[in-house]
């Protein structure tokens, strides 16, 4: 395999480049690294001045440590991201701290699982090949005991966070096939990697050899013109200034969701010449969820003098942010506050000022603490907007009702080309993590080298 690869790569074909690649997430650069290290020449398109798309960690400037405006943890025992971490000496921790949740005025600490949250989700149904439903319509039907009215609101909160949507629109079959696949990495349990996050993207890129790929900052890709066996990408910087024309044989889409459903009048929307239609169901069928993430660095751990023991998550389901969380295992006065889902929503068009008053008013209603002793404990904060972000459009995906296929159609190859990548075209039920993203990033990469081979024995 390798050796027929390198026969190609160095082959006389017209085109100097096997395979170009749009995105430097971690799915792109995934992809990359395994057609590199198969032998393919590879250039990969990236819009930002970074790599690592959503993954974004922010170090030095008032944070004691390194933190996440992106994602942040390592949701269950995913042995890719364990190795990884091992093989570059990355200390890793379990997150076990203790819960307290806010509700109804009052601050009560729990431990151990949700209360009610399983008994709700353990009734998800089984639903038949043309059947499904929105998790809203789920939630009227079933449980409809009066007893489980909290548990039914946790639940609510609970997918609209950590699923980041929107209970009308959630499918449940994919809800379904997401705690199936949850369930086979213990994905109740979470880790984070201590000194970044980025150590992933960071490691993926070292893995692209470099004699055969490289990796194009400030590329945006606007036009992709196709036909069979060959793609030409028009790219430009931020300002417009043209980048270039990129060509290939073959090309890997790892963009976001958000960014291939947007419409061409947006600012970046990117083209496909001729028009990809047989993915328009597929785009329908997924939709973008959105999070509100702030950050925030304090003098110290004032939280502690309410709760003197290590607390790790705070739930306060009836308050703008739903969630917060601290940096325990790891003592350091650092507090991360989370809105998902339509209370995410709520947050659209606010500044960047507003959003942390907002939310620093949230943290004093949650915490019984006055907004001026919390203002006292500020060193610095910070927040991303995904949503507003023409290079993410979202924060990650979700499946809509009736959209169960959508996934598999839109990472389905078209014409032995056009390859496709990214959270969203995860199939098994881990889409919207890093780890979902790393394996559909290798797939697309296995679909390339396996369309080149037959090609190459024909
Ligand atoms: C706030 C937040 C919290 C999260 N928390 C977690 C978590 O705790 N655990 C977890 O596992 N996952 C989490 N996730 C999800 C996780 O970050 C993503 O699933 C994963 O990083 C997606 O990787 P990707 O490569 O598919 O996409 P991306 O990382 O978005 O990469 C796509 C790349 O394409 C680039 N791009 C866009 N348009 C163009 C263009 N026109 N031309 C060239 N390049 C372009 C982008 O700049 C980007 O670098 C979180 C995400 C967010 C936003």
């Amino acid at each position: 395999m390798l050796e027929s690869l390198d026969a190609h790569a160095s082959g006389t074909g017209a085109s100097p480049t096997d395979v170009l690649v749009l995105g430097a997430g971690v799915s792109g650069l995934a992809a990359a690294a395994r057609l590199t290290q198969a032998g393919c020449t590879v250039r990969v398109l990236e819009a930002r001045d970074r790599i690592g798309g959503r993954v974004l960690t922010l170090r030095g400037e008032g944070w004691p440590v390194p933190v996440e405006l992106g994602a942040e943890f390592v949701q269950g025992r995913v042995s890719v991201l364990f190795k990884l971490a091992e093989q570059g000496g990355l200390p890793v921790v379990e997150l076990n701290g203790s819960r307290v949740q806010s509700h109804a005025g009052q601050l009560a600490r729990f431990d151990g699982r949700f209360p009610g949250l399983e008994e709700i989700l353990s009734q998800l149904p089984e639903l038949g090949a043309e059947e499904d439903q929105s998790f809203a319509q789920f939630l009227a039907t079933c449980c409809a005991d009066e007893s489980l009215a909290d548990a039914r609101d946790l639940a609510r909160t609970w997918v609209e966070t950590y699923d980041a949507a929107d209970p009308d629109r959630l499918s449940v079959r994919s809800l379904l096939r997401e705690r199936r696949a949850e369930r086979e990495i213990a994905a109740d349990r979470a880790f984070r990697l201590v000194t970044g996050y980025d150590a992933v993207p960071k490691a993926l890129h070292q893995g692209i050899a470099a004699e055969r790929g490289r990796v194009e900052l400030e590329t945006i890709a606007t036009e992709v013109r196709w036909s069979p066996g060959a793609v030409s990408v028009e790219a430009s910087d931020s300002r417009g200034a043209v980048r270039g024309s990129f060509t290939a044989r073959r090309l890997v889409v790892a963009l976001p969701l958000g960014v291939l459903q947007a419409p061409p009048t947006e600012p970046f929307a990117i083209r496909f010449t001729p028009p990809l239609a047989q993915k328009d169901a597929a785009l329908r069928g997924l939709e973008m969820g959105h999070v509100v993430k702030l950050v925030f660095a304090f003098k110290e751990r004032f939280w502690e003098r309410l709760f003197p023991d290590e607390v790790g998550f705070l739930i306060a389901s009836d308050e703008p942010l739903q969630g917060w969380w601290t940096g325990y295992p790891v003592y350091a006065p650092v507090l991360v506050g989370w809105a998902g889902g339509p209370a995410a929503d709520a947050f659209a068009g606010l500044a960047t000022e507003q959003r942390l008053d907002r939310a620093l008013d949230s943290l004093g209603r949650t915490l019984r603490v006055g907004r001026a002793e919390i203002d006292r404990e500020i060193v610095t904060c910070s927040t991303h907007d995904w949503a507003a972000d023409p290079f993410a459009r979202g924060a990650y995906s979700y499946v809509r009702v009736g959209g169960i296929e959508a996934q598999a159609a839109l990472a389905s190859p078209v014409e032995n080309t056009l390859f496709f990548a990214g959270e969203a075209t995860e199939l098994d039920g881990l889409q919207a993590t890093v780890h979902g993203a790393l394996a559909a990033g290798q797939r697309a990469a296995d679909e390339v080298l396996q369309g080149l081979k037959a090609e190459s024995v024909r």
